[in-house]
Protein backbone atom coordinates (compact mmCIF):
# COMPACT_ATOMS: atom_id res chain seq x y z
CA UNK A 1 0.00 0.00 0.00
CA UNK A 2 1.19 3.42 -0.85
CA UNK A 3 2.05 5.53 2.08
CA UNK A 4 -0.63 7.85 0.69
CA UNK A 5 -3.38 5.38 1.09
CA UNK A 6 -2.35 5.10 5.17
CA UNK A 7 -3.16 9.02 5.69
CA UNK A 8 -6.86 8.01 3.61
CA UNK A 9 -7.85 5.34 5.59
CA UNK A 10 -10.17 7.49 8.16
CA UNK A 11 -10.84 10.32 5.38
CA UNK A 12 -14.47 10.71 5.76
CA UNK A 13 -14.89 13.61 3.37
CA UNK A 14 -17.83 13.26 0.83
CA UNK A 15 -19.12 10.03 2.45
CA UNK A 16 -22.82 10.05 4.36
CA UNK A 17 -23.51 8.56 7.28
CA UNK A 18 -26.64 7.48 8.72
CA UNK A 19 -27.51 7.19 12.24
CA UNK A 20 -30.39 6.56 13.66
CA UNK A 21 -30.57 7.54 17.64
CA UNK A 22 -28.26 10.28 16.31
CA UNK A 23 -29.39 12.56 18.90
CA UNK A 24 -28.72 10.28 21.66
CA UNK A 25 -25.60 10.64 24.46
CA UNK A 26 -23.64 8.12 22.67
CA UNK A 27 -24.83 8.32 18.30
CA UNK A 28 -25.15 12.15 18.76
CA UNK A 29 -21.07 11.62 19.91
CA UNK A 30 -20.38 9.51 16.94
CA UNK A 31 -22.27 11.90 14.68
CA UNK A 32 -20.22 14.54 15.69
CA UNK A 33 -16.91 12.34 15.43
CA UNK A 34 -17.70 11.64 11.79
CA UNK A 35 -19.01 15.44 10.43
CA UNK A 36 -15.40 16.20 12.15
CA UNK A 37 -13.63 14.04 9.68
CA UNK A 38 -15.45 15.51 6.91
CA UNK A 39 -18.60 12.99 6.74
CA UNK A 40 -22.34 14.46 5.72
CA UNK A 41 -23.91 13.36 8.53
CA UNK A 42 -28.00 12.50 8.74
CA UNK A 43 -29.29 12.57 12.19
CA UNK A 44 -32.13 10.39 12.09
CA UNK A 45 -34.38 10.66 15.60
CA UNK A 46 -37.48 10.65 17.11
CA UNK A 47 -36.44 13.60 19.23
CA UNK A 48 -36.77 16.76 16.99
CA UNK A 49 -35.51 19.20 19.96
CA UNK A 50 -32.31 16.84 21.19
CA UNK A 51 -31.46 16.15 17.26
CA UNK A 52 -31.72 19.99 16.61
CA UNK A 53 -28.98 20.05 19.57
CA UNK A 54 -26.85 17.64 17.65
CA UNK A 55 -27.36 19.43 14.64
CA UNK A 56 -26.36 23.17 15.99
CA UNK A 57 -23.12 21.88 17.45
CA UNK A 58 -22.23 19.92 13.64
CA UNK A 59 -22.49 23.19 12.67
CA UNK A 60 -21.18 25.18 15.14
CA UNK A 61 -17.85 23.54 13.71
CA UNK A 62 -18.41 24.37 10.05
CA UNK A 63 -19.59 20.29 9.77
CA UNK A 64 -22.23 18.90 7.25
CA UNK A 65 -25.69 17.53 9.12
CA UNK A 66 -29.45 17.95 8.45
CA UNK A 67 -31.71 16.20 11.44
CA UNK A 68 -34.48 14.20 10.17
CA UNK A 69 -37.36 12.90 11.71
CA UNK A 70 -38.18 8.57 11.82
CA UNK A 71 -39.20 6.57 13.85
CA UNK A 72 -37.05 3.24 13.51
CA UNK A 73 -40.58 0.98 13.53
CA UNK A 74 -42.13 2.57 10.93
CA UNK A 75 -41.02 1.87 7.83
CA UNK A 76 -42.69 4.39 5.59
CA UNK A 77 -41.36 6.73 7.96
CA UNK A 78 -38.16 5.49 7.62
CA UNK A 79 -38.69 5.37 3.71
CA UNK A 80 -39.71 9.06 4.03
CA UNK A 81 -36.64 9.91 6.06
CA UNK A 82 -34.29 8.04 3.04
CA UNK A 83 -35.63 10.45 0.14
CA UNK A 84 -34.77 13.26 2.64
CA UNK A 85 -31.21 12.19 2.75
CA UNK A 86 -30.84 11.01 -0.69
CA UNK A 87 -31.90 14.57 -1.54
CA UNK A 88 -29.63 16.22 0.44
CA UNK A 89 -26.46 14.03 0.12
CA UNK A 90 -26.72 11.88 -2.82
CA UNK A 91 -26.06 8.65 -1.23
CA UNK A 92 -25.46 6.42 1.82
CA UNK A 93 -22.16 5.45 2.41
CA UNK A 94 -22.65 4.52 6.45
CA UNK A 95 -25.75 3.17 8.23
CA UNK A 96 -25.45 3.36 12.04
CA UNK A 97 -28.32 1.99 13.89
CA UNK A 98 -27.70 3.40 17.23
CA UNK A 99 -31.79 3.49 18.19
CA UNK A 100 -32.17 1.19 21.33
CA UNK A 101 -32.72 1.28 24.68
CA UNK A 102 -34.41 -0.63 27.90
CA UNK A 103 -37.49 -0.03 29.15
CA UNK A 104 -38.39 -0.14 33.15
CA UNK A 105 -41.55 -1.83 32.17
CA UNK A 106 -39.32 -4.87 31.08
CA UNK A 107 -36.99 -4.67 34.28
CA UNK A 108 -37.42 -6.63 37.32
CA UNK A 109 -36.87 -5.23 40.89
CA UNK A 110 -38.14 -6.15 44.35
CA UNK A 111 -41.85 -4.96 43.43
CA UNK A 112 -41.85 -6.27 39.88
CA UNK A 113 -40.90 -9.87 39.13
CA UNK A 114 -40.37 -11.78 35.67
CA UNK A 115 -43.50 -13.53 36.60
CA UNK A 116 -45.48 -10.56 36.18
CA UNK A 117 -43.54 -8.28 33.57
CA UNK A 118 -46.56 -7.02 31.05
CA UNK A 119 -46.09 -8.20 27.91
CA UNK A 120 -46.42 -4.53 26.23
CA UNK A 121 -42.70 -4.04 28.06
CA UNK A 122 -41.03 -6.93 26.46
CA UNK A 123 -42.76 -5.94 22.95
CA UNK A 124 -41.82 -2.50 23.53
CA UNK A 125 -38.20 -3.47 24.16
CA UNK A 126 -37.51 -6.02 21.51
CA UNK A 127 -38.66 -3.95 18.78
CA UNK A 128 -36.87 -1.58 19.35
CA UNK A 129 -34.16 -3.05 19.38
CA UNK A 130 -34.10 -5.45 16.94
CA UNK A 131 -36.91 -4.49 14.54
CA UNK A 132 -35.28 -0.88 14.93
CA UNK A 133 -32.47 -2.11 13.47
CA UNK A 134 -34.01 -4.49 10.81
CA UNK A 135 -36.10 -1.99 9.24
CA UNK A 136 -33.58 0.82 8.68
CA UNK A 137 -31.24 -1.76 7.32
CA UNK A 138 -33.95 -2.90 4.73
CA UNK A 139 -34.56 0.97 3.70
CA UNK A 140 -30.95 1.89 3.45
CA UNK A 141 -29.15 -0.82 2.62
CA UNK A 142 -31.12 -0.92 -0.02
CA UNK A 143 -29.14 1.15 -1.46
CA UNK A 144 -26.02 0.33 -0.32
CA UNK A 145 -27.12 -2.62 -2.79
CA UNK A 146 -27.33 -0.31 -5.76
CA UNK A 147 -24.23 1.48 -5.02
CA UNK A 148 -22.56 -2.09 -4.54
CA UNK A 149 -20.80 -0.23 -1.32
CA UNK A 150 -21.69 0.34 2.19
CA UNK A 151 -21.08 -0.02 6.02
CA UNK A 152 -23.80 -1.17 8.56
CA UNK A 153 -22.93 -0.40 11.90
CA UNK A 154 -25.37 -1.88 14.56
CA UNK A 155 -25.01 -1.40 18.53
CA UNK A 156 -25.35 -4.62 20.05
CA UNK A 157 -24.22 -4.35 24.33
CA UNK A 158 -21.83 -6.51 27.10
CA UNK A 159 -25.61 -8.24 27.77
CA UNK A 160 -25.37 -10.07 24.56
CA UNK A 161 -22.63 -12.13 25.33
CA UNK A 162 -23.93 -12.82 28.30
CA UNK A 163 -26.99 -11.93 29.78
CA UNK A 164 -27.29 -8.96 32.76
CA UNK A 165 -29.68 -9.84 35.57
CA UNK A 166 -32.71 -7.99 36.20
CA UNK A 167 -33.17 -7.00 32.17
CA UNK A 168 -33.88 -10.26 30.53
CA UNK A 169 -35.83 -8.37 27.34
CA UNK A 170 -33.11 -5.90 26.76
CA UNK A 171 -30.44 -8.76 26.91
CA UNK A 172 -32.55 -10.94 24.15
CA UNK A 173 -33.28 -8.29 21.52
CA UNK A 174 -29.28 -7.24 21.98
CA UNK A 175 -28.34 -10.77 21.37
CA UNK A 176 -30.62 -10.91 18.23
CA UNK A 177 -28.99 -7.67 17.08
CA UNK A 178 -25.43 -9.35 17.32
CA UNK A 179 -26.79 -12.53 15.78
CA UNK A 180 -28.47 -10.54 13.00
CA UNK A 181 -24.96 -8.86 12.59
CA UNK A 182 -23.47 -11.79 11.68
CA UNK A 183 -26.15 -12.92 9.64
CA UNK A 184 -26.35 -10.39 7.26
CA UNK A 185 -22.87 -9.65 6.87
CA UNK A 186 -23.17 -13.14 5.10
CA UNK A 187 -25.48 -12.50 3.44
CA UNK A 188 -24.98 -9.49 1.46
CA UNK A 189 -21.53 -10.54 1.10
CA UNK A 190 -22.64 -13.73 -0.64
CA UNK A 191 -25.61 -12.00 -2.53
CA UNK A 192 -24.93 -8.63 -3.03
CA UNK A 193 -21.41 -7.14 -2.81
CA UNK A 194 -18.73 -8.20 -1.04
CA UNK A 195 -18.04 -4.46 -0.65
CA UNK A 196 -20.81 -4.24 1.78
CA UNK A 197 -19.85 -4.79 5.28
CA UNK A 198 -21.96 -5.55 8.52
CA UNK A 199 -20.46 -5.39 11.91
CA UNK A 200 -21.37 -4.22 15.64
CA UNK A 201 -19.98 -2.85 18.51
CA UNK A 202 -21.11 -4.13 22.01
CA UNK A 203 -20.55 -1.23 24.57
CA UNK A 204 -19.97 -2.51 27.83
CA UNK A 205 -21.20 0.10 31.33
CA UNK A 206 -21.57 3.85 29.89
CA UNK A 207 -23.44 6.08 32.51
CA UNK A 208 -26.22 7.90 30.58
CA UNK A 209 -29.62 8.85 31.08
CA UNK A 210 -30.83 5.35 30.33
CA UNK A 211 -29.17 3.81 33.00
CA UNK A 212 -27.80 6.87 35.75
CA UNK A 213 -29.45 5.64 38.39
CA UNK A 214 -29.37 2.02 38.03
CA UNK A 215 -25.77 2.63 38.47
CA UNK A 216 -25.79 5.68 40.74
CA UNK A 217 -27.96 6.83 43.70
CA UNK A 218 -30.70 9.49 42.85
CA UNK A 219 -29.85 11.45 46.04
CA UNK A 220 -26.09 11.08 46.66
CA UNK A 221 -24.57 10.35 43.20
CA UNK A 222 -22.74 7.39 44.96
CA UNK A 223 -22.76 3.71 43.21
CA UNK A 224 -25.48 1.35 43.59
CA UNK A 225 -24.80 -2.19 44.75
CA UNK A 226 -25.45 -2.72 41.16
CA UNK A 227 -23.04 0.11 40.20
CA UNK A 228 -20.39 -1.14 42.40
CA UNK A 229 -20.39 -4.58 41.00
CA UNK A 230 -19.86 -3.65 37.38
CA UNK A 231 -16.71 -1.68 38.57
CA UNK A 232 -15.44 -4.55 40.73
CA UNK A 233 -15.81 -6.70 37.35
CA UNK A 234 -13.89 -3.96 34.99
CA UNK A 235 -10.41 -4.71 34.88
CA UNK A 236 -10.25 -0.63 33.98
CA UNK A 237 -12.23 0.51 36.84
CA UNK A 238 -14.13 2.51 35.58
CA UNK A 239 -17.62 3.16 33.37
CA UNK A 240 -16.80 4.22 29.98
CA UNK A 241 -17.24 7.85 28.31
CA UNK A 242 -19.04 8.01 24.65
CA UNK A 243 -15.46 9.17 23.45
CA UNK A 244 -14.34 5.66 24.14
CA UNK A 245 -16.39 4.72 21.55
CA UNK A 246 -15.40 6.20 19.00
CA UNK A 247 -12.08 4.85 17.68
CA UNK A 248 -13.89 1.74 16.79
CA UNK A 249 -16.41 3.28 15.34
CA UNK A 250 -14.18 5.18 12.81
CA UNK A 251 -12.05 2.14 12.11
CA UNK A 252 -15.90 0.05 11.68
CA UNK A 253 -16.83 2.66 9.42
CA UNK A 254 -13.65 3.66 7.35
CA UNK A 255 -11.49 1.52 4.61
CA UNK A 256 -9.43 0.71 7.44
CA UNK A 257 -11.25 -2.53 8.24
CA UNK A 258 -12.55 -3.45 4.33
CA UNK A 259 -11.74 -6.90 5.50
CA UNK A 260 -13.77 -7.14 8.63
CA UNK A 261 -17.46 -7.85 8.07
CA UNK A 262 -19.43 -10.07 10.92
CA UNK A 263 -17.78 -9.34 14.03
CA UNK A 264 -19.33 -7.81 17.26
CA UNK A 265 -16.84 -5.93 19.23
CA UNK A 266 -16.66 -5.37 22.91
CA UNK A 267 -15.68 -1.96 24.01
CA UNK A 268 -15.93 -2.24 27.68
CA UNK A 269 -12.64 -1.54 29.70
CA UNK A 270 -12.05 -5.37 29.57
CA UNK A 271 -15.79 -6.61 31.65
CA UNK A 272 -16.03 -9.53 28.99
CA UNK A 273 -12.25 -10.76 29.68
CA UNK A 274 -12.81 -11.43 33.35
CA UNK A 275 -13.92 -13.94 34.88
CA UNK A 276 -14.25 -12.50 38.34
CA UNK A 277 -11.18 -14.56 39.88
P1 LIG B 1 -30.01 7.36 24.40
O1 LIG B 1 -31.35 7.11 25.04
O2 LIG B 1 -29.21 8.54 24.83
O3 LIG B 1 -30.19 7.44 22.82
C1 LIG B 1 -31.16 6.73 22.11
C2 LIG B 1 -31.73 7.65 21.03
O4 LIG B 1 -32.66 6.89 20.27
C3 LIG B 1 -32.52 8.84 21.62
O5 LIG B 1 -32.09 10.05 21.02
C4 LIG B 1 -33.98 8.53 21.27
O6 LIG B 1 -34.75 9.70 20.99
C5 LIG B 1 -33.81 7.67 20.03
N1 LIG B 1 -34.95 6.79 19.80
C6 LIG B 1 -35.62 6.04 20.72
N2 LIG B 1 -36.62 5.38 20.14
C7 LIG B 1 -36.60 5.71 18.82
C8 LIG B 1 -37.38 5.35 17.71
N3 LIG B 1 -38.43 4.49 17.82
N4 LIG B 1 -37.09 5.88 16.51
C9 LIG B 1 -36.04 6.73 16.39
N5 LIG B 1 -35.27 7.12 17.39
C10 LIG B 1 -35.53 6.61 18.60
O7 LIG B 1 -29.21 5.99 24.59
P2 LIG B 1 -27.67 5.66 24.49
O8 LIG B 1 -27.25 5.22 25.84
O9 LIG B 1 -26.89 6.72 23.78
O10 LIG B 1 -27.73 4.34 23.61
C11 LIG B 1 -27.49 4.29 22.22
C12 LIG B 1 -27.42 2.83 21.80
O11 LIG B 1 -26.38 2.17 22.51
C13 LIG B 1 -28.70 2.04 22.11
O12 LIG B 1 -28.91 1.09 21.10
C14 LIG B 1 -28.38 1.35 23.42
O13 LIG B 1 -29.16 0.21 23.60
C15 LIG B 1 -26.92 1.02 23.17
N6 LIG B 1 -26.11 0.76 24.37
C16 LIG B 1 -26.02 1.68 25.39
C17 LIG B 1 -25.22 1.39 26.49
C18 LIG B 1 -25.07 2.38 27.62
O14 LIG B 1 -24.37 2.03 28.60
N7 LIG B 1 -25.65 3.57 27.54
C19 LIG B 1 -24.54 0.17 26.57
C20 LIG B 1 -24.66 -0.73 25.53
C21 LIG B 1 -25.45 -0.43 24.44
Amino acid sequence: MEKKAYHQMYDFIGKTAVITGGAGVLCGEMAYALAECGANVAILDKDPSLAKRVLERIESTKGKAIAVYVDVLKRDVIEKAADEVLKAFGRVDILINGAGGNSPKATTNPEQSFFDLPEEGFRFVSDLNLLGTILPTQVFGKVMVQQKEGVILNISSMNAFRPLTRIPAYSAAKAAVSNFTQWLAVHVAQEYSPTIRVNAIAPGFFLTEQNRFLLTDKETGQLTPRGKKILDHTPMGRFGDPEDLLGAMLWLCSPASKFVTGIVLPIDGGFSAYSGV
